[in-house]
């Protein structure tokens, strides 16, 4: 039986590559855009395939909310294109009407419906006008990734931004695509069997490049494979990448749609979390406030951790803490780790944590490690009980490579403040984990590993902002 006070939780998709606006929705538009909504489909992009299509796009967006629109000419059509095309579109953009990229455009030299000239011509005005209308690209590559790359880096290199859809190149590809900072997604294909060699691919787009699609009405996925596709169907293949990149369903959904946000600036607006999951831990944010300002802090290059957005002005109390956690049953531990150093609220931390040892949860807090200092005494004995695990931040073999990379508002004092404070914490019992990140080479981490066995405590190697 859930607890009273647990929160449902419902996933946030986005479809970022759906044709609403073709023929094969034309008799049930509403019921599957109600069908994807219903199931979490929050945000859906219609990016046309010729000048009608994306006009047809853009009036979908105007009358539905979850809709947006991008235009363009896909390279099959290329052959229709004219001068008056690329005007026409950019009437569309202005006409305020929910465009937030310019596609489908690209290179298909496999099915060659369209001359090889005019595609290349008409995809350098594509990537010129997504530059003066300052729009994401939603990009198409089919048996020409040599062209295709060399396009994008001669006319566009450094000033584009955005998606190569439903991608079908190679490693190769892949990696020149990422270099410039381009997000990848692919369709259902990804969850038949076959899949495997895709698989492989899949694996080295880092998990703040990928975004969901479908391509619908095309590539349904398993188990809808054969029959129609439609945004709904979005969620088939989240079990696919939750394997592949050894995330929940639900860590999927949520990263993915913080990423098309990202790219399509789609106003989801979310606020800073005090509560966030990552695969089976509930991780808590209770304070933006931190007496170090790490060079590598993970805050100063984004809001977002894990598709969270952390950024928050205010401290939430105890009791609403405790609601935001839900029932703590379902998880495997309760971490105090956000934006800001949790014993800066001691007092906080020992009322949630007390809260959760009555309900049999296990705690772990993450910490700079100056609690003592902060709190001007020693701190271990009041975390005896309430908190299982501590994991302190080393991250330097000594006090000056510590003041140098860490920077703490304790100056040369901090570093020793931290030793004392996991000396005493083992006093007591605490299980205690040292963590470094692996930026301060393999001397460095061999002496923190040192200084760790030294005192009693496990050492956890780090990598840079990868964080939960
Ligand atoms: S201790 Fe943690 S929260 Fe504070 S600045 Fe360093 S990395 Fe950021």
């Amino acid at each position: 039986m859930p607890s009273k006070n647990q929160k449902p939780k419902t996933m946030r998709l986005t479809d970022t590559h759906c044709h609403l606006e073709l023929e094969d929705y034309a008799s049930d538009l509403e019921e599957v855009i109600d069908r994807a909504v219903l199931g979490g489909v929050e945000r859906m992009i219609s990016p046309g395939i010729d000048l009608a299509s994306s006009r047809r796009a853009v009036e979908i967006a105007r009358k539905y909310p979850s809709v947006f629109a991008a235009v363009g000419v896909h390279p099959i059509s290329a052959d229709t294109a004219c001068e008056k095309t690329i005007p026409r579109l950019r009437d569309l953009c202005a006409a305020g009407g929910k465009v937030v990229a310019v596609g489908e455009v690209g290179l298909d030299y496999y099915r060659r419906y369209a001359s090889e000239k005019n595609q290349k011509k008409l995809f350098n005005e594509f990537i010129e006008f997504s530059i003066e209308m300052d729009l994401p690209l939603i990009l198409h590559n089919r048996a020409a990734s040599e062209d295709f790359h060399d396009m994008l880096k001669r006319t566009g290199q450094g000033v584009i931004r955005g998606v190569v859809h439903c991608f079908s190149g190679d490693e190769k590809l892949l990696e020149e695509v990422l270099a410039m900072g381009f997000f990848i997604s692919f369709a259902g294909n990804i969850t038949f069997k076959k899949a495997g060699p895709l698989r492989e691919l899949i694996r080295r787009v880092p998990l703040d490049k990928l975004l969901l699609e479908t391509d619908s009405p095309y590539l349904a996925p398993e188990p809808a494979r054969g029959r129609r596709n439609e945004p709904a169907n979005v969620r088939y293949l989240l079990d696919t990448y939750a394997e592949i990149y050894e995330h929940t369903p639900s860590d999927i959904a949520r990263i993915t749609t913080h990423n098309a946000d990202v790219l399509f600036k789609l106003g989801l607006g979310d606020t800073g979390k005090i509560a966030y999951e990552i695969r089976d831990s509930v991780y808590l944010n209770i304070t933006n406030r931190c007496t170090n300002e790490c060079t590598f802090c993970t805050r100063e290059v984004s809001n977002y951790v894990k598709g969270h957005n952390l950024k928050s002005d205010r401290e939430p109390e105890a009791d609403e803490i405790i609601l935001e956690m839900g029932d703590i049953s379902r998880y495997r531990e309760i971490v105090f780790c956000g934006f800001g150093e949790p014993t800066m609220r001691l007092d906080t931390v020992k009322k949630v944590a007390d809260h959760v040892k009555r309900e049999g949860g296990r705690v772990r807090i993450v910490t700079n490690g100056t609690g003592d200092i902060i709190n001007g005494r020693n701190i271990s004995g009041e975390l005896k009980g309430l908190v299982d695990v501590v994991s302190v931040s080393l991250n330097a073999p000594d006090a000056e490579t510590y003041d140098r990379i860490c920077q703490p508002a304790f100056g040369k004092d901090a570093y020793q403040g931290i030793l004392k404070f996991i000396k005493e914490c083992r006093e007591q019992g605490i299980e205690v984990e040292v963590t470094c990140l692996d930026i301060i080479g393999e001397e460095g981490l061999a002496a923190c590993r040192r200084i760790a066995n030294d005192l009693g405590a496990f050492f956890r190697l780090r990598h840079l902002n990868e964080v939960g």
